[in-house]
């Protein structure tokens, strides 16, 4: 690979082990057939992927120097020149859904995460790499300290794993902290059977004020708790299951909601 300089500010962290490159787009579970890549860079990773004839592929990248690089390495790339955050996901592969990987900019993995929240109908699946501190909040279940709102709203609807760990000296910067590979699969669920939107008002809600119990916690909604057990309302959000948080939603009082 050539050598470049890269920006701090766009989180560029190039991978310089092809091997893991490879072994990321094999994760892949290969079921989608449309596949956007999120900051190709210099385009490691974007090797394994763009010949192979199971995809319709396309990727976008922010920083010009990277786009000029691709079109000039792989003319038969469909690269897109933008930022991930502004992209029009409803036009990108029309209707069709489409599958999301990268080494991702770390700088917007929240970011990117709530998105595919968001837009979780159109994406099936999500093969990345983020700092190994926010891959294991996504991949945590209840009862761990790293638990939190993208691992309740992500779990709602996606079957996420923890594929593996990956050390910071293969990256051209290194970046200060370890890295991870996470897959994130859409589950079966559709609606979770209560007011979405309320849902994840008391997620944000609940896990804002962490240390307190879900009775303090949930005191901004300004909402009436009556109809929901003591025992759960004495728990702290990060001991709450996804279920839990569907019976909140549909047990307290949201017309007393802002
Ligand atoms: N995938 C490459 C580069 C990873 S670094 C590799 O593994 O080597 C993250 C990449 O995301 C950089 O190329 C950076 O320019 C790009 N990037 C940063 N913010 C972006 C955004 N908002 N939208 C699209 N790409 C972005």
């Amino acid at each position: 690979m050539e050598q470049v300089r890269a920006k701090k500010s766009l989180g560029q962290h190039f991978l310089t082990d092809e091997s893991i490159a490879e072994r990321i787009a094999r994760s892949l579970t290969g079921r989608t057939q449309c596949l956007l890549e999120i900051g190709p860079g210099m385009g490691v990773l974007t090797k394994y992927l763009v010949g192979d004839p199971r995809y319709d592929f396309k990727a976008i990248e922010l920083d010009r120097e990277s786009v000029d690089y691709l079109h000039c390495n792989y003319p038969s790339l469909n690269v897109i020149e933008g930022d991930f955050l502004r992209l029009d996901l409803e036009g990108i592969f029309g209707d069709r859904p489409f599958a999301i990987i990268g080494n991702f900019p770390y700088n917007i993995s929240s970011q990117i995460l709530f998105r595919v929240f968001e837009q979780r109908n159109r994406v099936p699946e999500v093969v990345g790499m983020f700092q190994k501190e926010v891959a294991e909040r996504v991949a945590a279940g209840p009862g761990s300290k790293t638990y939190g709102i993208l691992s309740v709203l992500l779990t709602a609807f996606y079957d996420i794993e923890y594929l593996f760990t990956v050390h910071e000296h293969v990256f051209n910067p290194p970046p200060k902290v370890k890295s991870a590979v996470i897959r994130l699969t859409r589950n079966g669920t559709q609606q979770l059977g209560c007011d979405e939107r309320l849902f994840v008002q008391v997620v944000k809600t609940g896990f804002n004020q962490r240390r307190k119990t879900l009775r303090n916690a949930l005191k901004p909604l300004n909402a009436a708790l009556d109809a929901i057990p003591e025992e759960m309302l004495a728990k702290r959000a990060e001991q709450l299951s996804v279920q839990d948080f569907i019976f909140i939603t549909n047990n307290i009082k949201p017309e007393k909601c802002q």
